[in-house]
């Protein structure tokens, strides 16, 4: 029986599953099951072609990385064949950390060899031997399909010494995460994975040139992986032919918050948002209008009404104001305050904020002091203009991806809702009446 998040959102008829074809579909702690829904056939072809072949195949298909940065994963791939260097790796990163996105253990837990073999693939295609999933301590579900599906698949000879006997070898490994969103993060993975602290490294040098123990690096996010044996299976062209011209293929959203139908659906890029909310989500709860829909995570981008009409993807959603991110939809009704909504957000990155540098870890903090004041009835108009300030200079200054995306809701919302923030400084007033509006006891 498919555990209950297998559920699918109410049908849409643009729904199509390309990354969940099996999922809810095959026992995924059962091979013959991967097996006959043409599992590892895939592999097998690559295994017949060259390296360069098998490369050109992934830069045709116009994949582009589903790990939020959308970046295109067949360059990636060639970088790392071009590297220099005795040993190289194949990285999975599984570690889904963003709050509303579950799509990652959806795949992982529904259909894990599709996984495998896209790894095999993907070292195969760059010349790595051994590969590791870098997969969140909090999905043991997870887990133990990864472990058992490792296992059956060196069984059947499909992983280890010679594989299908081409003469190519390849081991795939599990790490667990320990719960740091930052390790998310590229960078910051292959430091945990190195027993280092969870901090990101800067950059350049890229992973395909120096990543794991200095070595030339694929990583690749979970989604990203999915799309490997169908692209191989059914032609570049066929990948092509689905989502929009710059952006193939399908996306994974996961609805949730204050929509009707709460779950994941798989449907081409290009979508609306307008489309995902009313249509798969079934619209609004209890009838309210829609406030914003937080697209990718806290992360991501901030999607207000007027912005429900452009497609998703990752070249169409204006940079800044919204970002397609991970495919997280957090619908936030109209019952909700500005105030409240921005400072939860901001107290996530408070409290997930590495420390590495100042603008983030001080800033951050600096953020969320003035948000409660705020909220406690106890902010100025100075206050509004400060906010504004230091989210600016925090997206400019700070490390990684983290501290520059940190302020994106704030920053927005300061934008498209100024009015509310008055009403709390001006008039002293929350006109959801959701914030206490005094200090607490
Ligand atoms: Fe760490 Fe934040 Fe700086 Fe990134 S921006 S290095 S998460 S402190």
């Amino acid at each position: 029986t498919a555990p209950q998040h297998f559920q699918p959102l109410s049908p849409l008829a643009q729904e199509k599953r390309v990354v969940l074809r099996n999922s809810g579909y095959i026992d995924p702690t059962n091979i013959d099951d991967y097996i006959a829904r043409d599992g590892y056939i895939a592999l097998g072809n690559v295994l017949s072609g060259s390296p360069e072949e098998a490369i050109q195949i992934v830069k045709n298909s116009g994949l582009l990385g589903r790990g939020g940065a959308g970046y295109p994963t067949g360059l990636k791939w060639e970088y790392t064949l071009k590297a220099q260097g005795d040993e190289k790796y194949i990285v999975c990163n599984a570690d889904e950390g963003e709050p509303g996105t579950f799509k990652d253990r959806l795949i992982l837990e529904g259909d894990p060899h599709s996984i495998l073999e896209a790894m095999a693939i993907a070292g195969y295609a760059v010349g790595a031997h051994q590969g590791y999933i870098y997969v969140r301590g909090e999905y043991p579900e997870s887990i133990r399909h990864l472990e058992i599906a490792i296992s059956q698949a060196l069984d059947y000879g499909l992983l280890g010494d010679n594989i299908l006997n081409s003469g190519f070898s390849f081991r795939i490994g599990i790490r667990k995460g320990a719960g740091a969103y930052i390790c998310g993060e590229e960078t910051a993975l292959l430091e945990s994975m190195e027993g280092g602290r969870g901090e990101p490294r800067i950059k350049p040098p890229y992973p395909p040139q120096k990543g794991l123990w200095g070595k030339p690096t694929v990583i690749n996010n979970v989604e990203t992986l999915a799309n490997i044996p169908p692209i191989f299976l059914n032609g570049p062209e066929w990948f092509k032919n689905i989502g929009t011209p710059t952006c193939p293929g399908t996306k994974v959203f996961t609805l949730t918050g204050n929509v009707i139908n709460l779950g994941l659906i798989e449907v081409p890029m290009g979508i609306t948002l307008r489309e995902l909310v009313y249509q798969a989500g079934g619209g609004i709860k209890n009838g309210r209008g829609l406030k914003l829909v937080q697209t990718g995570g806290p992360s991501g981008g901030t999607m207000t009404p007027d912005l429900l009409d452009v497609p998703m993807a990752f070249d169409t959603l204006p940079r800044y104001q919204s970002a397609l991110g991970s495919g997280a939809l957090t619908v936030i009704d109209d019952t909700h305050c500005i105030v409240d909504v921005v400072k939860n957000f901001c107290e996530f990155f408070l409290h997930e904020s590495c420390g590495k540098c100042t603008p983030c870890r001080i800033g951050n903090k600096r953020i969320v002091e003035m948000l409660e004041r705020i909220s406690w009835g106890k902010g100025t108009e100075n206050d509004i203009e400060k906010l504004q300030f230091l989210g600016e200079h925090i997206k400019r200054t700070s490390f990684c991806g983290l501290g520059q995306a940190a302020p994106n809701p704030l920053l927005r919302c300061l934008d498209y809702f100024r009015e509310e923030f008055e009403s709390h400084v001006i008039e002293k007033q929350c006109p959801l009446n959701v914030c206490p509006m005094e200090s607490p006891k």
